[in-house]
């Protein structure tokens, strides 16, 4: 095996890469822009195929044979169940992966999943990191995601070259599964934070108020939040509403972070009532929707007409 000049085997250098979404697609094209070998496997074949055309890297027929190619699996799938399947299934990623490898779950999922998940690979002496990103499409672009990680430490050192081309902040949360309880407990606030800002702007908008007055001046005041700063003006006012971030998969973080509460004995009535109007929304949509939608059904629902 070659040693690069970063001290790096050229195994090291590979990297096998599942999911090629919205998020999983720009991050895994930021490894193959970096030097990496990348292995890429989607379920969708023809954005397998696609990557290896547009991007680079290698298109893999199976999870089997992306397994066989490196040492180190990153996932980045819908959610934990998926990330189950991807490894354990009969044709899985484990069916070939060596011995010694590391997996680097980025998706957001379920902490006590993930860590159980930790004990199967485990026992077949392959290690887990948990690594979900925060960032959204806009940032896994430029490779500037904030990356939330869960794991042993030597097991972090070992991926954090490659973490780095994704991600510009890298915070080590503690054990396995404490990156996913983060990134979900993130994805809580970020969803609170957008219902309270979505009603203030609603209901400044029936009063009379100029709705591009009123983003701009939550901006330039204290009741600005991530969602004002980078989703109202460019996705909900523009009616684009294509913030990158489906409507799914957010229901799906924030009913994590609710259970994450339930076991803990939490009381927290604010995001149980967080969860329930995004699940309306989702009711009222249908799946396959971008999470900034949800503008349109509270308009609907308020009465105020919106783009
Ligand atoms: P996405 O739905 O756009 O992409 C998921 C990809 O996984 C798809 O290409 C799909 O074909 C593939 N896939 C599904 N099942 C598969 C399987 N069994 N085998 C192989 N591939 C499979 O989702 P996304 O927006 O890229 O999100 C991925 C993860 O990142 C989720 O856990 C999400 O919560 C998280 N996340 C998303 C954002 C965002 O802004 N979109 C931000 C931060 C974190």
């Amino acid at each position: 095996m070659t040693a690069y000049s970063n001290g790096v085997s050229d195994m090291e250098k590979r990297v096998s890469f599942v999911g090629l979404g919205a998020m999983g697609w720009p991050m895994a094209a930021n490894l193959v822009r970096a030097g990496y070998d990348v292995y890429v496997f989607d379920a969708s074949s023809d954005a397998t195929q696609r990557f290896e055309s547009e991007v680079g890297g290698h298109a893999c027929a199976s999870l089997a044979e992306l397994g066989d190619a490196a040492d180190v699996v990153i996932t980045m799938l819908p959610t934990s169940k998926i990330v189950r399947n991807v490894l354990f299934d009969e044709h899985g990623v484990t069916r070939t992966l060596h011995a010694g490898a590391v997996v680097v779950d980025m998706s957001s999922g379920v902490p006590g999943e993930t860590i159980q998940i930790a004990r199967e690979l485990a026992a077949r002496d392959i290690k887990l990191v948990d690594a979900p990103v925060s960032g959204g499409t806009r940032r896994a672009v430029t490779g500037e995601l904030a990356i939330i990680v869960g794991g042993d430490e030597d097991v972090i050192d070992r991926v954090a070259p490659v973490l780095k081309v994704m991600g510009r902040s890298i915070t080590r949360t503690g054990p396995i599964g404490s990156g996913q309880a983060m990134k979900a407990l993130n994805n809580l606030a970020l969803g609170g934070s957008f219902l309270v800002a979505l009603e203030a702007l609603l209901v400044g908008k029936k009063f009379g108020l100029d709705p591009a007055l009123i983003v701009d001046v939550l901006n330039a005041s204290s009741g600005m939040n991530y969602n004002t700063q980078t989703k109202f003006r460019q996705f909900l006012l523009s009616g684009t509403y294509a913030a990158g971030f489906s409507l799914d998969l957010l229901v799906k973080d924030i009913g994590i972070a609710v259970q994450l509460a339930e076991e803990l004995d939490a009381d927290v009535p604010v995001a149980s009532v967080c969860k329930t109007i995004w699940s309306a929304a989702l009711d009222t949509l249908g799946t396959g929707h971008d999470h900034t939608e949800i503008a349109k059904v509270t308009a609907k629902e308020m009465g105020v007409s919106f783009p």
